[in-house]
């Protein structure tokens, strides 16, 4: 294999740059990950996607690869755009929209938070190494704020504890917002605290004894600000000097750059060199919202609900597209380009993916045959061209759409082939394995796929609901009835209707 590096674009320096790992050939980044206050939508995963593709491709280079992506429990609030975020926790607005569905906020967090998992695994997305809970590291952020006090980096109101922005000279290097004009106060972000010195200046500690998630600290009872979540917790597993960051465009501003400040600040120098951002996905030509009607979340697309009347037709009819017809279809833009994603880039997703399976069938097929002399002259080349093609696009930016087509030219040679002895199937079948570790589109990784339709996943379907049993069987045992609730209402939403008998549980899927 010729030795490649891959080049990505570096919202730091505002340019592509080759990806020079601190210890050579070992790639340590961290991508931001969900708040889980909801199911997650097909543009979050638009982003965790991202962070997938940089692991599949720093591992098919040979690199090894550290990689961290959080789950946000607390502290990220709704006015998140804000130089200081305010307004109130995601979570406890979600636990006040949910009603009586959860028995507290731990258990909302839970809820989503399997969600989540059920979803990035339906889509072929690789697990991190570690993905931490920012509930989890309270008090490892409890430490940092005390030492940014300490060093003079912050200070104590009687709202909270701030950063002191005047502390760090390079704030605003990587969103461009330096100046104190650009950052004053909107009117919406008047904070009400007096105490604050600078309007730049944003919280490390919320004082809050009636937070629904609350610590005791050196200050009070309160929660962390988001932004110092996601430093500690990646100095935390990967060091104070590791590779790369990754999130989304909106995450740029404040986060990002609070982040940058909060890290310099604590480990006394630059932490993280490269910082990549993922372009907001569209539906239709327009920005997601329920308002709209053109909100989806993953689960809207591969396992809709019968009756909910916002997801289109066609999808609801087959029981929710193939989990992986999805995921080719958000690879279909690359990743720094204005996506637009709509039905029939789904469609022809959908398309391709069965050619896949297609040439994974005959492929089957053709490793049972006698014939052990290459037949189908040439293939053996031009698979090989089409990896190194498929690979290289990914070394160029994650240049997703040039390594699909790069990637259907394999296919198209397999198609072609008018006959293939064991040999060829042997070489393709290696090649498919290898494009489905670059590119995650041929095969799901795991059992947990989420369709209701149809019948390629009614195995793991099985699998899955007897799991959620199992599970909704011990919360019942041990008194947790509002989990067993839960979980009974979330297999209702799968579509699956459960009966208790005196001799056990039983179910079966509703309307067949
Ligand atoms: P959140 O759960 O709001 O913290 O978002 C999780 C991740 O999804 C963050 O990296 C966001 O930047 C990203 N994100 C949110 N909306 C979109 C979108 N429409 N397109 C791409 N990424 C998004
Ligand atoms: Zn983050």
């Amino acid at each position: 294999m010729a030795d490649r590096t891959p080049r990505l674009y570096n919202t730091l320096t505002r340019t592509t740059e080759a990806v020079e790992p601190r210890e050579e050939g070992h790639l340590r980044f961290y991508s931001c990950g969900p708040t889980v206050y909801n199911y997650a939508h097909i543009g979050n995963f638009r982003s965790f996607l991202t962070a997938d593709l940089i692991l599949r491709t720093a591992r098919a280079i040979g690199w090894e690869t550290t990689y961290v992506s959080n789950i946000t429990d607390v502290g990220h609030l709704t006015q998140d755009d804000l130089v200081d975020p305010s307004g109130e926790d995601r979570m406890a607005q979600a636990l006040e929209r949910e009603g009586e569905r959860f028995a507290n906020i731990y258990d909302l967090a839970r809820y989503y938070s399997d969600a989540l998992l059920r979803d990035w695994h339906a889509l072929n997305l690789r697990d991190p190494d570690v993905r931490p809970r920012a509930t989890e590291h309270v008090t490892d952020q409890l430490e940092a704020v005390i030492k940014l006090v300490d060093s003079g980096h912050a200070y104590v109101t009687d709202k909270g504890v701030y950063f002191s922005v005047e502390t760090a000279p390079d704030y605003g290097k990587l969103s461009g917002n330096r100046e104190a004009e650009q950052l004053q106060a909107t009117e919406r972000d008047i904070v009400e605290d007096e105490g604050k010195r600078d309007p730049r200046d944003f919280a490390l500690w919320k004082l809050d004894e009636n937070h629904l998630m609350k610590w005791h600290s050196p200050w009070g009872w309160g929660y962390p600000g988001w932004h110092i979540e996601c430093s500690v917790m990646g100095m935390r597993y990967l060091g104070d000097q590791f590779d790369l960051h990754a999130g989304g465009e909106d995450l740029i501003f404040p986060h990002h750059e609070c982040e940058v400040a909060q890290n310099e600040a604590l480990a006394g120098h630059e932490v993280i060199p490269y910082w990549v951002h993922t372009r907001f996905l569209q539906v239709e030509g327009e920005k997601m919202s329920k308002s709209k009607g053109n909100f989806y979340t993953v689960r809207d697309l591969i396992a809709p609900d019968p009756d909910d009347e916002h997801v289109p037709d066609a999808i609801r009819q087959q029981g929710g597209v193939d989990p992986l017809a999805l995921r080719y279809a958000l690879l279909s833009g690359q990743y720094r380009k204005p996506f637009n994603f709509t039905l029939k880039t789904l469609r022809d997703s959908a398309r391709a993916v069965k050619r896949y399976r297609d040439v994974q069938a005959r492929l089957d097929e053709a490793l049972q045959s006698t014939s052990e002399t290459a037949a189908a002259t040439g293939l053996a080349e031009s698979l090989r061209e089409s990896y190194e093609e498929a690979l290289d696009a990914m070394c160029d930016d994650l240049n997703t759409p040039g390594s699909l087509a790069a990637a259907l030219k394999g296919v198209k040679a397999i198609e072609q082939a008018d006959s293939l002895s064991a040999a060829d199937a042997r070489t393709a079948t290696e090649w498919l394995h290898d494009i489905n570790n670059l590119l995650g589109i041929v095969e799901p990784q795991h059992a947990a796929t989420e369709r209701t339709g149809g019948s390629d996943g009614d195995d793991d379907f099985a699998e899955q609901v007897e799991s959620l049993i199992r599970e909704r069987a011990d919360a019942r045992s041990a008194g947790d009835y509002d989990r067993a609730d839960a979980i009974r209402d979330e297999l209702d939403e799968m579509g699956v209707e459960v009966k208790d008998n005196p001799d056990g549980t039983t179910w079966e899927r509703k309307g067949l």
